[in-house]
């Protein structure tokens, strides 16, 4: 049954042309994987919300279109351990669901192994499109051999999968974006152009093996890096380069323990930590633990990502000055625009074909545009828009 489905639905003219979208994606560009800094110009350029408008109102005539004729939807999220994935697993079921399809959604526990075996199993059980948010983008390769030989479209979910052809599209927030916003916070709340200073900053971005982390530091480092070069921001630890501000799986206490020994080794005698740039609020959770155990100064300015329920928390105690919202039921919704455009053969919509290059080619995307919170619109953001209740930020 389902591989009469499956079979209908790659007969549409619109997989044909899915997979014309594949084949020049998958022209060989080897070492094409786009630093974040040369990504600006596209990132720019793409602003999501502007250009999300023609697709937005192309959704509702496919959601009016006769009934699916479509199998399940295998989506496969990192981890239920970190808040943000819980409520894109669960926005991405109940969007599904409610357009109509059977859903198979799984957490891999941050491992893996557990995620390459879940993917198989969707393979394997005929799921016809796979939405994946992947644990480490480079693992999934041998794996979505499988998908292609299948022909199942493979919409990448937050993080490009990197070194396949099978992915067929790429949906996310703006990247390059989110850090571009919180360094121009740290510029613009430091008053770095006219301040004397200088003021002591401290890094933390994410994991290696996530390809946004690469983007968010970039973004960030492309605001900062001329206050540096001037003397006017200083790194005390030294600690500057990717490889040495990374966090492996974005995990608290990693930070934490690196937060710690830094204040230990460069701020044991009063010195003053100005500016802690956190890539993600995981990170920032860290570094703010270890502030409140070992640091006696002032709370530096700290940004992060993803309004956390902790974190906002910790906005609201003057603990934490921002955070970036990315409403993780906007990214689910054009996520089911894409699904259901595969499934009636429509054109799918995305917004940026320049910007992210998985080493197979460039990946068409559709990029959300993120937003900035703090203390003053946490309230209306996440409040009043139903994201939060009062009770969850207490
Ligand atoms: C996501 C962030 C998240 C981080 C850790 C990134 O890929 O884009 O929103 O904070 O992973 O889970």
């Amino acid at each position: 049954m389902k591989k009469k489905l499956l079979s209908a639905l790659l007969s549409t003219a619109m997989v044909a042309s899915l997979l014309v979208g594949c084949g020049s994606a998958a022209a060989p560009a080897a070492d094409a994987a786009a630093p974040a800094a040369e990504a600006a110009p596209a990132a720019e350029e793409a602003p999501a919300a502007e250009e999300a408008a023609p697709a937005a109102e192309e959704a509702p005539a496919a959601e009016a279109a006769a009934p699916k004729e479509i199998g399940t939807i295998g989506v496969a999220m990192p981890t239920k351990d970190l808040q943000r994935w819980n409520q894109d697993g669960e926005n991405m079921k109940k969007e599904l669901e409610a357009a109509g399809y059977t859903v198979d959604l799984q957490y891999a526990d941050n491992t893996v192994a557990t995620q390459v075996s879940q993917i198989e199993n969707m393979i394997a059980n005929g799921d016809s499109i796979l939405v994946l948010a992947s644990i480490d983008g480079s693992s999934l390769g041998t794996v979505l051999e499988g998908a292609k030989a299948a022909n199942i479209p493979v919409i990448a979910y937050d993080r490009l999968i990197m070194n396949t052809d099978a992915v067929s599209y790429y949906a996310t927030f703006d990247n390059y974006m989110v850090g571009t916003k919180q360094g121009e916070y740290i510029r613009d709340t430091l008053d770095l152009d006219n301040a004397e200073g200088p003021f002591n900053l401290e890094i933390f971005t994410g994991d290696p093996g996530d390809n946004n982390a690469q983007f968010f530091y970039g973004g960030a480092m492309d605001i900062l890096n001329p206050y540096i070069d001037a003397g006017k921001l200083v790194i005390q630890s030294g600690q500057k380069d990717f490889a040495e501000v990374a966090t492996a799986n974005w995990d608290t206490a990693t930070a934490q323990s690196r937060m710690e020994n830094i204040i230990s080794s460069y701020y044991a005698g009063g010195e003053k930590i100005d500016v802690v740039l956190c890539s993600n609020d995981s990170t920032a959770l860290g570094v703010e633990n270890a502030l409140e155990s070992a640091y006696k100064g002032e709370w530096p300015i700290i940004t992060g990502q993803d309004c956390d329920k902790p974190n906002v928390k910790n906005m609201i105690a003057g603990k934490q000055s921002m955070s970036i919202f990315k409403d993780t039921r906007t990214l689910a919704s054009q996520v089911v625009k894409m699904v259901d455009a595969i499934a009636q053969g429509t054109e799918v919509p995305v917004n940026d074909t320049e910007t992210y290059d998985n080493g197979t080619g460039v990946i068409p995307s559709y990029l959300c545009e993120p937003v900035f919170a703090d203390v003053n619109n946490y309230k209306e953001l996440l409040i009043d828009s139903g994201y939060y209740t009062e009770d969850d930020l207490k």
